[in-house]
């Protein structure tokens, strides 16, 4: 006990060691609060308070709840597997597997990942003639998500006017067809878990009186309907409820677009009169400037529950701020840093590269792989979603359950094997006049299209014949083969990567089973197992389900209908495998509750960072800054903060000043990497400022970058790129670009209504702005 403890401040000690009531933690980014809660788990274990199956845990992310099932084998005898620890989706998932039937689903129902999802709202759009210009796909998909996120059913949706009206027919239909398939979006795993609890007592009765110990981490990130599931999980109001152990940080509540409601602390604290609220005010994560930038930044934030950091690591480094000319300039500087840390010793996983938006990765990507520095994307194109092993899965899906559309679909002519668009618009109008899915409307088509779907029906069956008694790993391979993926892309010309990955699909299922704990040997489809007959008693023992005494049935997955959960899971993960020795890319969103040595932060420009959708309302603003605050918290030694005159984003050079958040920081946490004004370049003889003068003498790789900025921008004309400018006729601009040298120069210069202009610099009559 004593070695479980003894790395605890008397405040986490304290929160540890609570009583069983609820409670909640609320403390800054690298207070230990996941430390707390990962130990208190331990501790309830460890002194008989609770048995293992008697504690739910939720994480933020799949990597998270592996990483604390790993600390828990560390610190306690215990085997570890098969406890409730996971996200609020990998949870309800695997509610509804061992409640299937009472969930109304089939046994072997699917989950669609966000691209799957988009796919069948397209495909029904077009089933039903919708205009999609009038009723775009992805507007009727955050419709739908965002009802659910609610905890509203179609019927439930109040509409106001013609458009909404549709769009909550149009939900009404897709669940249909979502039931019709077998297929559950990410939505609806935690709204039919909400249904399956709030309908049925005695298997709400049954989890309050299992689950003692409700432990949630990033607390200020639940929406509603994951803090109403929480709420019917821990029995409020009824006799023999759990404790809900909460913690959070209010100043990292960053998922506001998703529906997160930071509104739920306050909440909590009121409906079940929390009388344990305890602040760790310690950090153990960041040094001195970087965590007086943090608090300065966060104070302007009005809204707040109030708290403060502090930490006893030293001042340490201050944080640098780089102001690049570009947005290759801004790449070019962070991996001429990287490379310094990695020359003092840092690791590579160590450095993390942040930014705003996913589409700021292209440009840091190519230079990094131009500079052969290994680097891995969190939240990137990972396995799972790699066509060819999209294609692949939905082999396995049909195989599982042949009335996935979106599976049938996917592969019904992959291989292409002569069945046209024709074949499957008759096919779909089968399928909708009897109400039946794709596969099963087959069997009523003639003709031609009768022959080569039937033949497709033939091959998928075969294949489940073929593989019945066969393990996994088997299957998979046999799948591979049957469905021509691998001769395919063996035809292909760049294809040799494509079937590196199909293959990888038989070790990842390998490795699956044994994780799990399967067996190496068991089964993919496990027969349906012997259910209670209609009117039979089920007693529930620790989520497995007891008939009338006799042997527990476990009523989880079967391996294929697991590795394809986990599959669908994993993809919809923000966070991918972390480890390798690679730097670490990611956006601020996927950094939530991460730690590095050094962290980039970078595109700290207006519009960019905070972000333009966000910028025109206080509360946006405020979300920004919260984001700023996990940004800047991620880091333990080094921050880096990087901005650029100039940059390509979607197509388009776009001109920004620097971002508000600068202003917010104290200045003596900062040391400036670059002139603030910038160095022009005045008839040959370069004008410094007092602040170069110190930048030259730092020297190391500062220096190095601020020559070459020099030389970019000194092209001897007194101009610079970037720079504002006023004309008499055309008003203000922005020079973009600058051609030929000095006597001889022209500008090119956006002067935003008055065009783009080319203008001779020795004629034109510019004044600085
Ligand atoms: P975030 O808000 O970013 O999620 P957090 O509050 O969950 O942060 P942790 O990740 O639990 O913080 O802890 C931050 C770091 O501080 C970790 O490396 C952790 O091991 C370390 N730490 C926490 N408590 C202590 C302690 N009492 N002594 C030493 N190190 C600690
Ligand atoms: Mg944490």
């Amino acid at each position: 006990m004593q070695t479980l403890l003894h790395n605890l401040n008397p405040e986490q000690l304290a929160a540890v060691t609570l009583p069983s009531q609820s409670a909640l933690i609320l403390a800054g980014a690298g207070s230990g609060k996941t430390r707390v809660l990962t130990t208190r788990i331990a501790w309830l274990i460890q002194t008989n308070q609770v048995s293992p199956a008697g504690i739910m845990a939720v994480t933020f992310t799949n990597k998270a709840a592996k990483e604390m099932l790993t600390r828990l084998s560390a610190m306690l005898p215990i085997n570890t597997r098969g406890m409730w620890i996971g996200t609020f989706h990998g949870l309800c998932n695997r509610l509804l597997r061992t409640h299937y039937r009472d969930a109304a689903l089939p046994q072997t129902f699917q989950i669609l990942d966000s691209q799957d999802q988009l796919s069948l709202i397209k495909r029904m759009l077009k089933a039903h003639n919708v205009d999609d210009e009038k009723y775009p796909a992805k507007t009727l998909m955050y419709f739908i998500n965002n009802a659910k996120d609610q905890g509203l059913r179609a019927s439930q949706v109040e509409a106001y006017d013609p458009i909404e009206r549709r769009m909550v027919e149009l939900y009404e239909l897709y669940d249909q067809q979502c039931q019709r398939e077998g297929v559950v979006d990410f939505a609806e795993l935690l709204l039919r878990s909400y249904e399956l609890l709030a309908r049925n007592g005695p298997l709400r009765h049954h989890y309050q009186m299992r689950f003692r110990h409700i432990l949630v981490d990033e607390f200020q990130d639940t929406n509603d309907l994951q803090y109403n599931l929480l709420r019917l999980l821990a029995g409020q109001g009824e006799t023999g409820g759990g404790a809900i152990f909460a913690v959070g940080d209010d100043d990292q509540s960053i998922y506001a677009f998703r529906g997160a409601n930071v509104g739920n602390m306050s909440a909590f604290e009121r409906d079940y009169h929390v009388k344990n609220l305890i602040k760790l005010e310690q950090n153990y994560r960041s040094h001195g400037h970087i965590l007086d930038s943090a608090n300065y930044l966060i104070a302007n934030n009005t809204k707040r529950l109030g708290k403060n950091l502090r930490t006893d690591a030293g001042q340490g480094e201050p944080v640098r701020v780089y102001e690049a000319s570009s947005d290759l300039e801004e790449a070019q500087w962070i991996i001429e840093e990287a490379k310094s840390l990695m020359n003092e010793g840092m690791p590579r996983n160590e450095i993390a590269i942040l930014y705003r938006s996913n589409a700021q990765s292209r440009v840091i990507e190519h230079a990094l792989f131009a500079a052969g520095l290994p680097y891995t994307v969190y939240g990137g194109l990972r396995y799972f979603q790699r066509a060819e092993v999209k294609h692949a899965i939905a082999y396995l899906q049909l195989m599982d359950n042949p009335h996935n559309d979106s599976a049938f679909l996917r592969v019904v002519n992959f291989p292409t094997r002569g069945i046209g668009a024709r074949s499957i618009e008759q096919l779909q109008m089968a399928a909708d006049s009897y109400g039946i899915s794709l596969y099963a409307a087959v069997p009523y088509m003639s003709g031609k299209a009768g022959t080569v779907l039937g033949g497709f029906v033939k091959l998928i069956e075969g294949a489940r014949f073929e593989t019945q008694q066969l393990p996994l790993p088997e299957l998979v391979r046999v799948v591979l083969e049957r469905s021509t993926l691998l001769t395919h892309y063996g035809n292909e010309k760049e294809g040799a990567d494509r079937i590196e990955n199909l293959e990888q699909m038989v070790n990842a299922a390998t490795q699956f089973v044994q994780e799990e704990g399967f067996g190496i040997g068991a089964p993919a489809h496990l027969g349906p197992p012997s259910q209670a007959q209609a009117g039979e008693a089920v007693v529930y023992q620790d989520g497995i389900e007891i008939i009338d005494g006799g042997a527990p049935l476990p009523t989880v997955m079967s391996p294929l209908s697991a590795f394809l959960s986990h599959a669908s899971l994993e993809a919809g993960d923000a966070q991918a495998q972390a480890g390798q020795e690679a730097l670490q890319l990611m956006t601020v969103h996927s950094a939530k509750g991460l730690e590095f040595d050094a962290v980039f932060i970078t595109g700290l420009e207006e519009g960019l960072f905070p972000h333009e959708s966000s910028a025109r309302e206080a509360e946006g603003v405020d979300e920004e800054r919260r984001l700023m605050y996990v940004a800047i918290t991620r880091a333990r030694r080094r921050l880096y903060m990087s901005f650029t005159q100039q940059r390509m984003l979607h197509g388009q050079t776009r001109f920004n000043m620097k971002s508000r958040f600068f202003d917010e920081l104290p200045e003596e946490a900062l040391k400036w990497l670059s002139p603030r004004v910038q160095t022009a370049w005045f008839g040959g003889r370069k004008q410094t400022t007092a602040w170069d003068d110190a930048k030259f003498r730092d020297g190391g790789s500062d220096n190095k970058i601020a020559q070459q900025i020099t030389q970019k921008s000194g092209n001897g004309t007194g101009w610079r790129v970037g720079e504002s400018v006023s004309h008499a006729k055309f008003g203000e601009g922005v020079i973009v670009n600058i051609e030929g040298g000095a006597g001889a120069a022209r500008a090119q210069i956006n002067f935003g209504s008055a065009g783009m202009k080319v203008l001779d610099l020795s004629i034109a009559k510019l004044e600085k702005l």
